[in-house]
């Protein structure tokens, strides 16, 4: 599988990485110069008065066994905002390289992308389909700077999970040319499973995961890559050591025991629940034009007076978030599912009852 690499940035194949202290925590630590006394209030496990393990192995263990991929498979970051930002930074070559995004979607592709000074080339998802991707067209868009697409399934701000098969076909149909980045950040809220399960057969094909929703991590930050071994030993060469914190790790390693899943699943089943019900409400609102169906823990849903509607949740103590600066969303807000009473809130809000 060369070309994983091929298609990445020349000066990071060539890249030695960083090489930190030694990892031996059962000696006493006089080659890191840290402190070694703890800070006041410090009551995590390990102390932070020490580095973390610079490449999180019991960490990355742990989370390679819970998604169900090898360890070498992947790469746990600050959130997968910190994946995709080294993903863009590791195979786009400021002012050459590019990557395609799929509007409307996630923000911070397009953003890492232009920090990079990689090009962006916009294919959007067709509103008329129910914001389908046409992997047609994406793979017929032959400019030889593209080496990442990022398909986001769920998608945010539209909810919606695109077409696995599809998604597996545009894998195999750029073999060689450029990787398909899967942001899965929502799927535990979604019917349909994960394609972590097909990346030994599709190895163009990277999936981000995040602890930050449906495991209700999203101050720890940790996301994490699933990826061909290639990819995955390219990019650890690129992320800082010590990127994922001591109490991370912690949370992490907490959140994965399995009470905590169970609750996690509980939950994620709650919020299906929890937005059906809203969903069937708000469709019946007055000044409500359309709530789009959702596989995710938000809905999009578009007004007759989008602005009218969040300055009445503002009063009313409610944040929704404004999409009407995306293109083709003119009328539209994303609202995130809460508890139920923070749903009845919302709802009540909506309607003028409040
Ligand atoms: N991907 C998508 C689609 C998101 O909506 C978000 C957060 N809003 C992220 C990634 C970033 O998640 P993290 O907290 O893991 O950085």
């Amino acid at each position: 599988m060369n070309w994983l690499t091929e298609i990445a940035r020349p000066e990071i194949r060539a890249l030695k990485a960083y090489q930190h202290a030694v990892w031996e925590p059962g000696l006493i630590r006089l080659h890191a110069n840290e402190l070694p006394w703890r800070a006041a209030g410090d009551a995590s496990i390990a102390g932070l008065n020490r580095y973390p393990e610079p490449h999180p192995h019991q960490l990355t263990a742990a989370l390679a066994h819970f998604y169900g991929v090898g360890p070498e498979m992947l790469l746990a970051g600050r959130g997968s905002d910190e994946l995709i930002d080294l993903l863009i930074r590791s195979y786009c070559r400021a002012g050459q390289d590019a990557v395609i995004i799929c509007p409307p979607t996630f923000g911070m592709y397009g953003v890492a992308a232009r920090i990079q000074g990689a090009r962006v080339l916009e294919v959007p998802l067709q509103r008329d389909a129910g914001y389908r991707f046409d992997p047609v067209v994406l793979a017929e868009r032959r400019d030889p700077g593209v080496k990442l697409v990022f398909l986001c399934s769920p998608n945010n701000p539209t909810g919606n999970r695109l077409d696995s098969e599809a998604i597996l076909g545009l894998a195999r149909a750029l073999e060689g040319r450029a990787l398909v980045v899967v942001d899965e950040a929502y799927v535990e809220f979604a019917d349909g499973p994960s394609l972590t399960a097909a990346i030994s057969d599709h190895p163009g094909m990277v999936v981000l995961r995040t602890l930050s929703k449906a495991h209700g991590l999203a101050g720890a930050r940790c996301g994490a890559l699933l990826g061909h071994a290639a990819v995955v030993a390219l990019l650890r060469k690129v992320i800082q050591p010590y990127a994922v914190t001591q109490l991370t790790i912690e949370a992490v390693f907490r959140a994965l025991e399995p009470a905590a899943l169970e609750q996690s699943r509980g939950r994620a089943a709650t919020l299906r629940a929890e937005r059906a019900r809203v969903a069937a409400a708000l469709t019946g609102s007055h000044g409500v034009l359309k709530v789009w169906p959702s596989d995710a823990n938000f809905l999009l849903v578009e007004f007759q007076d989008a602005a009218a509607i969040l300055q009445r949740t503002h009063a009313a103590g409610l944040l929704v978030r404004d999409m009407r600066a995306a293109a083709g969303l003119a009328r539209a807000l994303r609202i995130s599912i809460g508890s139920p009473e923070q749903n009845d809130w919302l709802l009540a809000s909506v309607r003028g009852l409040q």
